[in-house]
């Protein structure tokens, strides 16, 4: 299997390729040259990681990481991922149960795996990546690139404007990850690495690569998950899924359409967004005009111009055809704090602020339908959230107090890229 940009379907590349590169040179992003049809027969409820393995058996062929794609899942993929049920009508794909508390793990872990093993086959010099964080990828990505062989990691995020603890989260670490906190915005983080980039002798010298979540490496284990939950449904509930994602970038519910397009049991796919409407007008108008972002309650969500966008107009070139085959739906903050009340109150369920947002939709615009909506990240990441719609805090897990516990480490500097180095 090759890969080439959502640009230019000529120039293909491996695997291994797309996965450092990141970006493709023409500004577009990595996909497949094929989406080989499968028959959902063959696949029945084993582990993530095995059913992963197998499923992406078609995306490794000729490539140097075929031989590891199995100790990459079982590695990537080492912690519960579990479906649950709110009521009768909704349930919850749990996909918070990793190191740190949220879906980005999944996507982090399989990107690490992958490029560590990638530089020890090549024998080649160590890698650099460099992150510009607002909050949660840095944090997975820091959990899942940590003590990894051959891979240094150099995070970025602004001061005084992430939660503490999001910045316990970036900062606890040592050996190959180093936390640099910016006296900054997220856009001077963002330019910095940029810079950096564009310094073609320095990206040369230290082997510059990013782990950001437009990398091919994120999407596949996110089209693994949905296809696996499509299984278990349709084996407990003898019907088709209809799937509700918490959307901001699209990478999650990307994962879902790929998963659809070769062959899994979905029917349909709905995206959730906050008042970042971006693509709920592109639904309604069939014109994009990305936004600046707005803050929300959930904030992980707050993308005005989604890239993944790209991914979904190469699948349906026809926006008619997009339409039909999925739909996309707001939902404002004051919504969401009464989301989550009202599943407390009558599941006693804590659900995250993004969570909210998908089930929101789910029980308002999808009511006749069983829907599983993915619960992006735990409750206790927003306590403050929390607080005000319930009153209430949720129990940390045991994977982040161990991160709270520990002494943190982190190197304060201005808005040159060059402080980096
Ligand atoms: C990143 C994130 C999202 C949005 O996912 P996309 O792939 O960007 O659409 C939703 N919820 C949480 C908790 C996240 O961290």
């Amino acid at each position: 299997m090759k890969y080439h940009s959502t640009r230019n379907g000529n120039f293909k590349i491996s695997l291994s390729h797309a996965l450092k590169e990141g970006l493709a040179q023409d500004g577009g992003l990595f996909l497949p040259e094929k989406f080989p049809a499968i028959d959902y027969k063959n696949f029945n409820g084993k582990t993530l990681a095995d059913f992963s393995a197998q499923l992406l058996e078609t995306y490794f062929t000729e490539d140097i990481l075929s031989s590891e794609l199995n100790k990459i899942t079982q590695n990537a993929f080492n912690f519960p991922i579990q479906i649950t049920e709110l009521d009768n009508h909704v349930q919850l794909l749990e996909l918070f149960h990793g190191p740190t508390a949220a879906f980005k793990d999944f996507g982090a872990r399989f990107l690490a795996e992958s490029l560590s093993r990638i530089v020890q086959k090549e024998s080649s010099q160590d890698l650099c990546i460099l992150v510009a964080t607002s909050g949660d990828t840095g944090g997975a990505v820091a959990s899942a690139f940590h003590n990894k062989k051959g891979i240094k990691v150099k995070i970025l995020f602004p001061k005084n404007k992430i939660s503490p603890l999001q910045e316990k989260q970036l900062t606890c670490w040592d050996n190959n990850i180093e936390s640099y906190r910016v006296d900054g915005s997220f856009d001077d983080c963002q330019k910095m690495v940029k810079d950096a980039f564009q310094n073609i002798s320095l990206k040369k010298e230290h082997n510059l690569s990013s782990a950001n979540s437009i990398n091919i490496g994120r999407l596949l284990p996110q089209m693994c998950y949905h296809a696996w939950s499509a299984i278990k449904f349709f084996e407990a509930q003898k019907e088709k899924v209809h799937i509700v994602v918490p959307s901001g970038n699209l990478g999650n519910v990307f994962g879902a359409f790929w998963a659809r397009r070769i062959g899994f049991p979905i029917d349909s796919i709905t995206l959730a967004t906050n008042a970042n409407k971006t693509v709920v007008d592109f639904y309604q108008s069939g014109e994009f005009h990305p936004q600046k972002s707005v803050s929300t309650l959930a904030n992980a969500m707050d993308v005005g111009n989604p890239s993944n966008l790209e991914r979904l107009n190469f699948l349906y070139p026809d926006w008619k055809e997009l339409v039909k085959n999925s739909q996309a739906h707001s939902v404002s903050d004051s919504q969401i704090l009464q989301e989550m009340k009202e599943v407390y109150e009558s599941s006693k369920a804590f659900i995250c602020p993004h969570t909210a947002v998908g089930t929101f939709v789910a029980r308002h615009q999808l009511t006749q339908k069983k829907c599983l909506v993915s619960a992006t990240a735990h409750p206790a990441k927003f306590q403050e959230v929390s607080e005000k719609a319930l009153n209430k805090k949720p129990e940390m897990p045991e994977t982040l107090k161990e991160l709270l516990s520990r002494t943190t480490k982190v190197k304060d500097i201005g808005t040159q890229y060059q402080e980096l180095f």
